[in-house]
């Protein structure tokens, strides 16, 4: 029975590359509508093949889900192409801060209306964006590959938003930025989160922003899902970072109420 309050719901997937090579092999958690989930894991812990096969973009690597379902609003993503999953507002931004360097800001953020728009309406949308990121209005007429990195993290963003998105999937957007840039993007995204109660799924190595921000996590550790919780919870279990996620634990590590994954 679909749950409504279930935006995103990911049981039990299994994923391989070019029929060979395992990259999940039980992943499942949920998110609610309105939620933050944090998608932690080391490097290869397969948190990128999991965002792939939440919007189907697996078979375009030659990978595909060999078992277990996604459903995004209820229904089977596997079922639908990656642009008709845009169009009902799953939309991904993806690793590594893919903009057209040789387009300016502004024609890097009308280049992600996944439809036809009025001037008016793109207008708007451009409003939107920039109330959100004022950096982007200053640089609106720059060309991107001259824009520093989180300027071109937030532009990536900003043309996942010109798609009006239910739920924002992002993939490591703290890799390589600053700390005070990254604080800057994830409070944006909280914002977002408040205001316009965008769902958001967000993929990271950097736990710590990640855990301060999602109000869930899952763990992920060589293509399983072996730990889930409120991020509070796991805030203060620093242990998991050693365990999981290859990074060294304070002394200070308190125990607290959390759950593996069956
Ligand atoms: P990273 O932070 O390095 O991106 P990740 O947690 O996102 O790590 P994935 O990129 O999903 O992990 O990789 C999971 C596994 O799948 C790894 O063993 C990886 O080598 C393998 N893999 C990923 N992409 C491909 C591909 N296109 N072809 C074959 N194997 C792949």
């Amino acid at each position: 029975m679909p749950n409504d309050d279930i935006i995103l719901a990911v049981d039990a997937v299994h994923a391989t590359y070019i029929n060979a090579i395992t990259a999940l092999h039980g992943v499942s958690f949920e998110i609610r509508r309105g939620g933050i989930l944090a998608l932690l894991g080391a490097n290869g812990a397969g948190k990128t093949t999991t965002l792939k096969a939440v919007s189907n973009l697996l078979p375009a690597e030659r990978g595909q889900v060999n078992a277990g379902s996604i459903r995004y609003d209820g229904s089977d993503v596997s079922r639908r192409k990656p642009g008709d999953l845009v169009r009902a507002g799953l939309v991904q931004v993806l690793e590594g801060r893919h903009c057209f360097k040789s387009l300016t800001v502004e024609e890097n953020l009308v280049a992600g209306i996944g439809r036809s728009g009025r001037r008016a309406e793109i207008n708007a949308d451009l409003e939107r964006v920039y109330s959100y990121f004022p950096r982007l209005r200053e640089k609106r007429r720059t060309l991107s590959g001259l824009t520093s990195g989180g300027e071109q993290q937030m532009t990536g963003i900003g043309r996942a938003l010109m798609s009006r998105p239910r739920l924002l999937v992002l993939d490591e957007p703290s890799m390589g930025l600053a700390p005070l840039i990254v604080q800057d993007i994830f409070q944006t995204l909280k914002k977002l989160n408040r205001e316009i109660g965008l769902s958001i799924l967000v993929a990271e190595q950097n736990s710590a922003v990640a855990l301060r921000y999602a109000d869930h996590a899952t763990v992920l550790e060589n293509g399983v899902s072996v730990l889930s919780g409120a991020a509070a919870d796991l805030r203060q279990r620093e242990d998991i970072r050693a365990l999981y996620l290859g990074q060294q634990p304070s002394p200070a590590a308190k125990p607290s109420r959390l759950h593996a994954v069956a």
